[in-house]
Parts: C-alpha cells; structure tokens; sequence
C-alpha cells in the first residue's frame, strides 16, 4: 500500500534522489518519514475437528468476497500473533481451540488491495464438546470441514503455501485422537 502524504505533517512525499540509501523510496521532503512500505502481519489457522477435518470459511466481504478462506486476520500493535489468532477464531466462529503449533510464515497479498502482509500460519485443534459452539460473524457467509485432500484452495497465497505445507508435512498431531469419539 503506497502512501501519499507524510503521516506527522501532511506533506506530500517525493521519491528520495539517486545517491541517497533509500533511494526511489518516498519520503517527506522534510525528512519526517520515509516510506519502507514494510508489510503488515496477518495470522491464519488450520483447525482440525476430531475427525481431522479443517474449518474454511467463505468470506462475506472484500477483498476475496465469495472465496474460500481461513479463520485469521491481522495482528494488533503489541499483540503476539499466537493471542491474535486465538481472537480472531473466537470472533469469527465462537469456537474455543487449542492452538498446537506454528505450520509456517508466509509472504503474501492482500487480494485485490494489494497491500503485502506477512501470513503467520497455526495450526489447531477444537474438542468434540465445543462443535456446537459455532458461530459465524457477519465478516463469514458458510462454514464448512474438509478432509486435507478435499480442502478448497483458499483465498491468499500466504494460506496457499500453508496448505500446501500441511499436505507435505501431515505432522502426527494431525491424526484424530483416539480418546475421541464421533
Ligand atoms: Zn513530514
């Protein structure tokens, strides 16, 4: 995402002259701020059902409205990724997981905006009892479990390429429980 103007005095920026370190990136001509156009942290989760399925979620919104997706989105200022996705599961679905692990971390986009995010992609777990506890937020149109083989590809590339490392990796706590029953 390209900004503009300078955030701390509303000049608008020009590109930095050739010679100087950061050149051709935009800064403020009073020297305030110079735009790295570094990109934002997003999280995303592959949670399990007992059965070994995983949750995706289609989304009701743009970007990537009418896809398919994964529980996440985008890490607070001063939230650990593992506390964000944990929030956006329970906001998006009302289910209470276990987070098992970190499948991976993912460069990606944004869908049409553009904007380049850094995915950090979990994986979880949710217990027999708390299925009923489903419930989707207006930001989700469907919920649906998928066997690993059958999963949609889903909306961004950073959920992409963890698909596509969960299907390598099957690590063993992917197998459903054998204290569970369904
Ligand atoms: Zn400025």
């Amino acid at each position: 995402m390209e900004l503009r103007f300078c955030p701390l005095c509303a000049r608008p920026l020009e590109p930095l002259p050739a010679g100087h370190r950061d050149a051709g990136r935009r800064a403020c001509p009073a020297a305030h701020f110079v735009d790295y156009d570094n990109p934002a942290v997003t999280t995303f989760a592959f949670v399990a059902d007992p059965a070994g399925r995983y949750l995706a979620l289609r989304r009701a919104h743009p970007p990537c409205a009418g896809e398919w997706d994964l529980p996440g989105g985008f890490v607070e200022a001063g939230e650990s990724p593992a506390d964000a996705i944990a929030r956006e599961i329970r906001e998006e679905t009302g289910l209470d997981v276990e987070l098992l692990g970190v499948l991976g971390a993912y460069a990606s986009v944004y869908g049409e905006t553009g904007r380049h995010t850094v995915d950090i992609g979990f994986h979880a777990r949710v217990e027999a009892q708390h299925l009923g506890d489903m419930l989707l937020s207006a930001e989700k149109s469907e919920a649906a479990w998928f066997a690993l083989d059958e999963f949609p590809d889903p909306a961004f590339a950073g959920e992409r390429a963890g698909l596509a490392d969960l299907k390598a990796s099957r690590p063993p706590w992917t197998s459903p429980s054998p204290t569970s029953s369904s």
